[in-house]
């Protein structure tokens, strides 16, 4: 790897680290509020973390057995589809 691939893999790095320091991982987006996902666990009272976060998108289930579609916060943003107190919302 040259110097300039070098300095992009950081640049994109760091660019990906503010874009995941947004989140305020109140797992409202996961369901947390009425039928969370199996792998959405609580850190606190105020936080949770995904159990599977590397690996998470395609077809996941809910606690209750009711499968949906894990996709990335950006489809979210495009697609309209955030929850109303979601930090994301400064995108749309
Ligand atoms: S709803 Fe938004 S702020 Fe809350 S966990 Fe999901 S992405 Fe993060």
């Amino acid at each position: 790897m040259n110097v300039d691939d070098l300095r992009y893999e950081k640049y994109t790095t760091d660019e990906e680290q503010k874009f995941e320091s947004i989140c305020k991982r109140c797992g409202e987006c996961c369901g947390k509020m009425d039928d969370p996902c199996e792998n959405l666990k609580k850190r606190d009272v105020d936080e949770s973390f995904c159990a599977i976060y590397p690996d998470r998108f395609g077809q996941r289930k809910t606690v209750s057995g009711n499968t949906f579609r894990c996709v990335s916060i950006r489809d979210h943003i495009t697609q309209q589809t955030l929850r109303p107190n979601c930090s994301y919302r400064r995108f749309i």
